[in-house]
This record gives C-alpha cells, sequence and structure tokens, in this order.
C-alpha cells in the first residue's frame, strides 16, 4: 500500500499574492473585434476517435472538406467515421434539392456501413447561409432508419464560435437521448464525468474512482454511442473540459446536478477535481488521500524535472482553446511561470470560479479578442511564449517570438495525474528548442 500523502501538501508552493476574495468581481477587458480561431468542425477529429461506432457528417463546403480532412490526416484507404457531403453550386443557385441530395447520401452510407450506430449531421457555414434545416433532416432521416441508426444534428460553423464549441454542441445534442435514471432512494446518487478524454485517460479516472469505492462512474461521451449513461435528478457530475456550457445546461435541465470543481490539469487541478467528485459522493477526504498518493507522488516527480525550464518564464494566452483559465493556472501554480495575459473566447464566470480564485490577483483576464490590439499588448510584453492559435504562430515565430499551438492542447492527452508532465513538456519543449538555437 502506498504511503498516504495529505492532499494539502500536493500542489507546489503558490507564489504569493495568489487568490483574489471573490473571483466573480475580477476585471475583465471585453474585446469584440476581428478573432482568429478554427471553427467546431474541428471537434470531429477527436471524437470520431472518441465514439467508435458513430459517423460525423458534414454538410459544408471543399473548404469543410480540406479542412476536415487534414487536420485528421487519416489515411485515404482507412474506412472513415467522418466525411462531407459537398454542397455545389446546383445547391447553391437553388437548381438542386439539398434535402433529396442530403436524403439520397445518408441512405447510400448507412446502406454501406451497417457499423453506424449513430449518425451526425454537422452543419457548417455554407449549410447556414442557404438555411439548411438539418434538425428536420435529422428528424425525418430517423424516421426512416430508427431503431438501427441514430440521426443527431449540431453545427460545427465557424460563424461567431471556437472550435471546442463543436464538442459541446455535440454532446448537448446527445443529451436528449440519455436514459432516464432510476430515482428510488435505494438507487443512490451516481457520478457522470462529461467531455471527451482519450480513453487512457479515462481509464485512469476510473481506476482512482474505483479505488475510492466508486467503480461505477459513468463518462460522457462513451466509447459506444449505444451505451448512454442514465441521468435523472440523482445525477452528480464533474465536467472534465471547461468548454462545456450548453452540455451543462442540459444535464441541468434534465435534473442532474454539475458538482463546482477546478479542471484536471496538473496535480493540483486533478487532485481537487477527484475530491469535489468524490465529496459529491459520500467519499473522505482520507479515502481520497490513499487511493491517489502514489499517483500525485509519481506526477510531482516527474512535474519537477520539467520546472526548472518554466520556472520565471513569461507566458501569453490568445482565446483559442477555452482551456486557457485552467492552463494559466497550472502554468502558475504548479510550474512557477508568470501570467501577462489570459485571453479566452469565453469565460464562463460560473464555471471558472475554482478556477479564477487560484489565479494571482491582478493578471490581466480578456474575453473574445481584437486580434490586432492583442497583438500590439503581446508584442509589447514580448512573453517569453506565446500560446495562440495556428494562424499567428507562424507570423509571431517570424517575428522572434516563442510560440505554443492552442489546438495542440486539446489533441494531446493532459489531463490527470499521470499527463501532468506531458502537459509540461508541451511548454518546456518549444523553449527549450529557441535556447537550443539561439545557443
Ligand atoms: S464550417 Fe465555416 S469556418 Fe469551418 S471550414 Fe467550413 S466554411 Fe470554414
Amino acid at each position: 500500500m502506498s504511503p498516504v500523502i495529505p492532499i494539502q501538501s500536493a500542489p507546489s508552493a503558490a507564489p504569493s499574492a495568489c487568490s483574489t476574495p471573490n473571483p466573480s468581481t475580477r476585471p475583465v477587458l471585453r474585446e469584440r473585434g476581428q478573432r482568429e480561431v478554427f471553427c467546431g468542425l474541428t471537434g470531429i477529429i477527436w471524437l470520431h476517435r472518441k465514439i467508435q461506432d458513430a459517423f460525423f457528417l458534414v454538410v459544408g463546403s471543399r473548404t469543410c472538406a480540406h479542412l476536415v480532412q487534414s487536420a485528421a490526416g487519416v489515411m485515404i484507404f482507412a474506412e472513415p467515421r467522418f466525411a462531407t457531403a459537398i454542397i455545389d453550386d446546383r445547391d447553391l443557385a437553388g437548381l438542386a434539392d439539398a434535402n433529396e441530395e442530403l436524403d439520397r447520401v445518408v441512405t447510400r452510407l448507412l446502406e454501406r456501413r451497417p457499423d453506424i450506430k449513430t449518425l451526425f449531421l454537422v452543419g457548417s457555414c455554407p449549410s447556414e447561409v442557404i438555411k439548411l434545416d438539418l434538425s428536420r433532416a435529422a428528424q425525418r432521416l430517423s424516421r426512416q432508419f430508427t431503431p438501427a441508426v441514430r440521426i443527431l444534428n449540431y453545427s460545427g460553423s465557424g460563424i461567431e464560435t471556437t472550435f471546442t464549441q463543436g464538442e459541446d454542441a455535440c454532446l448537448a445534442s446527445l443529451v436528449p437521448c440519455l436514459p432516464a435514471a432510476a430515482t428510488g432512494l435505494e438507487d443512490g446518487a451516481s457520478l457522470l464525468v462529461v467531455g471527451a478524454l482519450p480513453d487512457v485517460v479515462e481509464d485512469q479516472f476510473a481506476r482512482l474512482f474505483a479505488a475510492m469505492g466508486l467503480p461505477r462512474v459513468q463518462f460522457m461521451p462513451p466509447r459506444r454511442s449505444t451505451e448512454l449513461p442514465a441521468i435523472g435528478p440523482q445525477t452528480r457530475f464533474l465536467m472534465a473540459q471547461p468548454f462545456l456550457a450548453d452540455t451543462a445546461r442540459a444535464l441541468e435541465d434534465r435534473g442532474a446536478q454539475r458538482i463546482a470543481a477546478p479542471f484536471p490539469f496538473g496535480v493540483e487541478g486533478t487532485t481537487a477535481w477527484l475530491l469535489a467528485g468524490a465529496k459529491a459522493m459520500g467519499v473522505d477526504e482520507a479515502t481520497v488521500e490513499q487511493a491517489t498518493a502514489a499517483a500525485r507522488q509519481r506526477a510531482q516527480s516527474a512535474l519537477a524535472k520539467v520546472k526548472p525550464v518554466l520556472q520565471g518564464r513569461s507566458v501569453f494566452f490568445f482565446p483559442d482553446s477555452q482551456l486557457e483559465v485552467p492552463l494559466a493556472r497550472f502554468l502558475n501554480r504548479e510550474m512557477g511561470m508568470d501570467l501577462i495575459e489570459v485571453g479566452t473566447p469565453y469565460l464562463h464566470r460560473q464555471h471558472m470560479d475554482e478556477e479564477l480564485a487560484l489565479l494571482p490577483a491582478g493578471v490581466q483576464l480578456s474575453e473574445g479578442q481584437d486580434v490586432e490590439r492583442q497583438l500590439d499588448r503581446c508584442r509589447s510584453a514580448r512573453p517569453d511564449i506565446v500560446v495562440c492559435g495556428l494562424g499567428l504562430a507562424n507570423p509571431l515565430e517570424m517575428e522572434g517570438m516563442t510560440t505554443k499551438w492552442a489546438i495542440e492542447l486539446v489533441f494531446s492527452p493532459v489531463h490527470g495525474y499521470d499527463q501532468a508532465a506531458d502537459l509540461a513538456q508541451l511548454f518546456a519543449r518549444p523553449l527549450d528548442r529557441r535556447q537550443r538555437l539561439a545557443a
């Protein structure tokens, strides 16, 4: 049995002047100008790997097809689980009935692929521009294909959204399909983890919860869409990703209750997240300490090796993934980095309350974007590393700045104890490379 490490000792010493008394009163710079972000179609890349019997049919243009195909980088002879039904000139000119065309494409696809159990029709900017009603299309096609295939729809359009909202919209579309949980008192509360996690991370969390005496924790999305978790007023849910506002609202509408917690990044965040989930299920702190001691110790040792590269360096976050606030907290409190600006596309005060309380007082928070102004602030601050989208990374590198692509933070396994050092390495590697080049 592993020695018990007190949970309070898990985080590294926090820099001085950390928490503010009331995070909801923190000043935030709000900007509404030109933005540089990917669209929600990007979420298909990790969602199609996670839900293994689902198919994502984008209804969009050739640009949409190129975006998804190049981001996924799959081999062309693999049996894919996503595709694009191209809206062409005839559809745009109203010469063809786009609904008829879509029905034909879906019928052909489902006849050829009996392995598909859930089909997501994914809207795009072009489908929204021609006002193709995909929710009606999903209802119409459901009449034809239910119960063999569930047909749902959501929008991945880049109009007024950012790329992680694709996952939010996808999961929110699944919520009405979740079966109702039994409500008898003898059934007790159940714990649901919400947010797509790589299978290896999900298995780690499941083992930790099992070690606390919670063997039946459910995850959403599940690996198979035919195994949806049951929910109801007895369900307590923990968010694994900070960008799931619509999904959380839909779950709450079904009676489930959100457990307030920081997000599971780094040792501190992971411990606080696990502890919040366990406490909501009636597990005491000593049990959580015991169950997590070995993993915490491993993660702390691994982080200690990366910390010298990051400590005392400054970081500037452009708004992109919506992971910015929890990542800034991790880099500041566990890696000793200085935060110059933490930009995020949307700041959900309620979901971020626990995170905001852990940020140092006086840090510049910004919501939304006016990219030229933000670039000016970044240039004048000259941070050691800039976290931004692909569109900004290359020009900033040309100006001699070190950058980290925000999208990599969503594509890589970064949650939990065993990935804490990998997460730190994602920031350390570009700094290390720059140092070597300069030497
Ligand atoms: S959905 Fe919109 S932003 Fe995304 S690839 Fe298609 S056209 Fe571009």
